[in-house]
C-alpha cells in the first residue's frame, strides 16, 4: 500500500518518439489517472549521469523531461510554488556541463524552470535511524530537504554493478561527489536503499523510449518504446524488472527497500494498467541485456586479464560490485569511445582486485597491477616471488562531515593512464582508488 492506503499503480504506455507534445500528452494522462497534482516546491530529478556525444543513451532525454515539465504545469491547480530540475551528474564533469551536454539549458530557459546543480548547493546533514543503516548520518543538498513534491525521471538502463538502474538507483545522483563516494563500494546497493529514507517521489516517469542496455556510462541503445509511470518506487522498479525478465529480489537495493516496507514487489499487490499490458511490455523487453558483469567476464578475450577475490576480510559478498573493478570497466569503456580497439591494442596487462587466491598467468615482461587497499596475494609471477598484503580499510574512518572531494572515474582514468605508462612490471596501487 502507498502512504495514502491505496494500492501502488504502474502505468505502461507505448511511445516510440521523443516528440515533446506526444510525451506531454502521455504524461498528462498518467498524472490524471494517478490523480497526482504538483504542489509547493516541486523538484524533478532526471538521470544525467553523463551526457554529450559519447554518452548518447546514458541520460534522461531533454525532450522527455520537457514533456514531463509541461504536463506537470498542465495539471497544476495553483498549488505549485516552484518547478525546478535538480541533479548531480556522475564522472568528473560539473553538473552544469552535464545539463548543457544533455540539451537541458535552452529548454529550461524557455520553460522558465529553475535548475539546481546539486554539487553547487548547500549540503546538509540528514540523520538516518533505521535498522541496518550503513551510517548514522549522510549529507544531501538542502534543496532536496525543502522539496514538497519530488518527481523522479530515471532513464531505463542496465547497470553492470547493480544489475539495473531504474527509479531507486537514480537516487545516487542526489549526493555530491564527496558524499556519493562514501560506501560506493561493495555496499553500493545498501547505500541506494538507505537514500530512500531521504525522500519518496510523488510521481515517477521513466524514459524507456530508447533504453540503455549492457553498460552504464556508455550503454547501447535498446528500442523499448515505453513510457513507464508510477506512484510507488519499489512497485515501479519491480515492474521494470518483470519487463526485462529478472526477479526484483535479485536486485539487492530493490530487495532491501521492499523488506523495509517501501512498497510491494508482488504483482498481485500492484495495479499495472495502461494501454500496454505487462505481457506486451515484456515482449518488448525480451532481448534487453542487463545483469551483473564481473570484471573477469567484462575483459574476456581482450589483452586485459583480471583476477578478483573478496574485497574485505569480514564481507559477506565475494566481489566488490560498486568499487574498483566496475570503475575500471567504465574507465576503459570511456577510452573505447575514442578507440574501440583500446584494450586489444595495449600490451598484455594483468589486474588484480581483492584477496585473490589463484595463479596469475603473467609471462616475463607483462605488467601485473594490484589495485586498491584490499588487494592481497601471494605467489610467483614470472619466476619472481611476490607477496602483496592487504592494507587496513579506510571505510569505517570516513566521516561524511569531513568528506573530501574526489571522483571515482577521474581517478580511475588517471590511474589507468599512469599504470599503462609505468615501466615497472609489478605495481601495487595501494590506495582506495574509489
Ligand atoms: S579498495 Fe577494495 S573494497 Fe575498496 S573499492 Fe576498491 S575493490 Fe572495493
Amino acid at each position: 500500500m502507498n502512504t495514502n492506503g491505496e494500492r501502488p499503480q504502474v502505468l505502461l504506455r507505448f511511445c516510440d518518439t521523443y516528440h515533446v507534445p506526444t510525451v506531454r500528452t502521455i504524461i498528462r494522462d498518467g498524472l490524471q489517472q494517478l490523480k497526482i497534482r504538483p504542489f509547493g516546491r516541486t523538484l524533478l530529478k532526471p538521470n544525467l549521469v553523463s551526457s554529450g556525444n559519447l554518452f548518447d543513451h546514458a541520460y534522461t532525454r531533454s525532450e522527455f523531461t520537457e514533456g514531463v515539465l509541461l504536463a506537470l504545469r498542465d495539471v497544476n491547480d495553483g498549488r505549485m510554488t516552484e518547478l525546478a530540475v535538480g541533479e548531480r551528474s556522475g564522472i568528473t564533469i560539473p553538473t552544469r556541463y552535464a545539463f548543457r551536454g544533455a540539451g537541458y539549458d535552452e529548454m529550461l530557459r524557455r520553460l522558465k524552470v529553475k535548475r539546481y546543480c546539486f554539487d553547487e548547493e548547500q549540503q546538509v546533514e540528514y540523520v538516518l535511524q533505521h535498522a541496518g543503516r550503513l551510517r548514522d548520518y549522510i549529507f544531501i543538498p538542502e534543496v532536496v530537504t525543502k522539496t514538497d513534491c519530488f518527481i523522479n525521471c530515471p532513464k531505463f538502463k542496465a547497470h553492470p554493478w547493480t544489475t539495473v538502474t531504474f527509479s531507486m538507483k537514480n537516487y545516487i545522483g542526489l549526493q555530491d561527489d564527496r558524499h556519493r563516494l562514501i560506501d560506493h563500494d561493495q555496499h553500493l546497493n545498501q547505500k541506494v536503499a538507505d537514500l530512500q529514507y531521504v525522500i519518496q517521489p510523488k510521481f515517477i516517469a521513466a524514459d524507456a523510449i530508447i533504453a540503455g542496455q549492457g553498460r552504464m556510462l556508455t550503454p547501447l541503445p535498446y528500442d523499448l518504446k515505453l513510457i513507464i509511470m508510477g506512484n510507488n518506487q519499489v512497485a515501479f522498479d519491480a515492474v521494470c524488472c518483470q519487463i526485462i525478465g529478472i526477479s526484483p529480489l535479485s536486485v539487492e537495493h530493490i530487495r532491501l527497500a521492499y523488506e523495509r516496507g517501501f512498497g510491494p514487489i508482488d504483482l498481485s499487490q500492484i495495479d499495472v494498467t495502461g494501454a500496454v499490458s505487462l505481457e506486451q511490455a515484456s515482449e518488448l523487453g525480451r532481448n534487453f541485456r542487463s545483469g551483473l558483469i564481473r570484471v573477469e567476464d567484462y575483459f574476456r578475450d581482450t589483452n586485459i586479464k583480471t583476477y578478483a577475490g573478496i574485497p574485505g576480510e569480514n564481507e559477506a559478498c565475494d566481489y566488490c560490485w560498486g568499487g574498483c573493478p566496475g570503475a575500471l570497466e567504465e574507465a576503459i569503456e570511456i577510452l573505447r569511445q575514442f578507440d574501440e580497439e583500446t584494450d586489444h591494442k595495449m600490451p598484455p596487462l594483468h589486474l588484480v582486485f581483492g584477496a585473490y587466491k589463484g595463479p596469475i598467468d603473467a609471462r616475463p615482461g607483462e605488467k601485473v597491477i594490484f589495485i586498491g587497499n584490499c588487494a592481497d596475494w601471494q605467489g610467483t609471477i614470472a619466476g619472481e616471488s611476490v607477496v602483496i598484503k592487504r592494507l587496513p580499510s579506510t571505510r569505517a574512518k570516513k566521516d561524511p562531515y569531513y568528506a573530501a572531494h574526489s571522483d571515482i572515474y577521474q581517478k580511475m582514468v588517471s590511474v589507468t593512464f599512469r599504470l599503462l605508462q609505468s615501466k615497472k612490471k609489478i605495481i601495487c596501487v595501494c590506495q582506495d582508488v574509489r
